[in-house]
């Protein structure tokens, strides 16, 4: 079962960025992620499945999403 993460989320990785952070921000999902370091605020593209097992930790800032419209 794919994992559950969305744009906004912030992960932690078991291995960390060569800046030495590891925890990023999820800006784009789909068949690959796109996500920006937060330390060093590089972006790049990684492939879900690789992602997912880099990942220890997801957290979401749960924002309050019942009016359900978010115009783009
Ligand atoms: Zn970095």
């Amino acid at each position: 079962m794919p994992m559950d993460l969305r744009v906004g989320d912030v992960v932690e990785t078991k291995k960390n960025h060569p800046c030495g952070g590891n925890t990023f921000e999820v800006l784009r999902v789909g068949m690959d992620f796109r996500i920006r370091c937060t330390t060093c605020d590089k972006q790049l593209w990684i492939e879900r499945p690789k992602l997912e097992k880099r990942v220890r930790k997801v957290s979401r800032t749960e924002s309050d999403n019942t009016s359900g419209s978010i115009d783009k």
